[in-house]
Parts: structure tokens; C-alpha cells; sequence
């Protein structure tokens, strides 16, 4: 190695350092600047509703049962026309999902026959307890527009007694 070699190396650090202040930067400013997430990215679940506030989840486990990794847990109990949460004869009571087993594979979503359960684009979770990581169904459900929207709803007799909706042009 000659003397000048060192010398050779330190310009060329320098001139990459002074070249790279000019380029574009590629770090976001969290959270004040988020990421756009891609169309098909797999985040955070929701608990959809239909446009009349009911829930669209009537506690069926098909989800829990495709779960690769064994993270949902549900357990249904039965409608009436007084207290109704669904359409059907069944609600998810209890509905939970534990995020330190789920894998984000989107199984579950592929499972529901009434498109209830969505990976959305809420890509925030973070927890300091294996408890906190243990998301229920108060903190999965879509939030009401409306007060009248919330459930349980009183509803007319025999008008809300399919529990899977028909679906002409199921989405993907
Ligand atoms: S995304 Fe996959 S791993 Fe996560 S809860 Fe759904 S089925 Fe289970
Ligand atoms: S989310 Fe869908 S598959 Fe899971 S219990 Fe509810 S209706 Fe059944």
C-alpha cells in the first residue's frame, strides 16, 4: 500500500458523503409522515358492519378454524329480534385475536362467508404485555356513524333472518 492510497480512500468517503446530501430522502418522518400502504397490504383486522349498523360477523369460527396459527377465538351466542347484533340466529360475543401468533396470511378473511372479518391498512400495533397483544372485539368492531347504528338494535320480526347475505358479485 502506498502512501497515497489512504488519501485516495478518505476523497472518496468524502465525495460520497457530499454526493448523497443532494439526494432524494427515503426516510419518513413517523409518525407525522405515514407510509401509503399497497392496495393488497394485509394490516390490522376490522369487524365490518353492514350499512344498517348490524354486525356482519354472526360468530360462525370458520375464521378460527382456518387460522393457520391458532390466534382467533370466538364463541357465539344466539340472536333475538329484541337484541340483535347480526342477521341470523348467532353474534360473536366474544371475538379475539391474539397478534403475537397471527401471521397476516389473510386465511381468515378468505374464510368468512360474510366478508365480516378484513385485514385493513392499520399497520400500528405495538403492546408492552402478551395481554395487550390480545385485541377484542370492542377494539376490532368498525365504529357507528350513528347512535341509532349501534348494536344491540331492536329490529322487526323476521326481517333479519339470513345469516349469510347473497352476494351477486362477491369481491375478492
Ligand atoms: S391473518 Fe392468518 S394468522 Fe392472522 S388471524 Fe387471520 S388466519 Fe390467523
Ligand atoms: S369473522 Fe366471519 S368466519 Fe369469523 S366467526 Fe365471524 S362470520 Fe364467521
Amino acid at each position: 500500500m502506498s502512501l497515497v492510497d489512504p488519501v485516495i480512500e478518505l476523497g472518496r468517503g468524502l465525495w460520497r458523503t457530499l454526493s448523497s446530501m443532494f439526494e432524494r430522502t427515503v426516510t419518513y418522518q413517523y409518525p407525522e409522515h405515514k407510509r401509503t400502504v399497497r392496495p393488497r397490504f394485509r394490516g390490522r383486522h376490522v369487524l365490518k358492519r353492514y350499512d344498517n349498523g348490524l354486525e356482519k360477523c354472526i360468530g360462525c369460527s370458520l375464521c378460527a378454524a382456518a387460522c393457520p396459527s391458532d390466534a382467533i377465538f370466538v364463541e357465539a351466542s344466539e340472536n333475538t329480534d329484541e337484541h340483535r347484533f347480526s342477521p341470523g340466529e348467532r353474534y360473536a360475543s366474544t371475538y379475539e385475536i391474539n397478534m403475537l401468533r397471527c401471521i397476516f396470511c389473510g386465511y381468515c378473511e378468505d374464510a368468512c362467508p360474510t366478508e365480516a372479518i378484513v385485514l385493513g391498512d392499520n399497520y400500528e400495533m405495538s403492546y408492552y404485555t402478551r395481554k395487550d397483544a390480545i385485541y377484542t372485539k370492542d377494539m376490532l368492531i368498525e365504529p357507528v356513524s350513528s347512535v341509532n347504528q349501534t348494536t344491540p338494535q331492536k329490529t322487526p320480526t323476521g326481517v333479519f333472518t339470513r345469516s349469510v347475505p347473497e352476494m351477486k358479485d362477491a369481491k375478492d
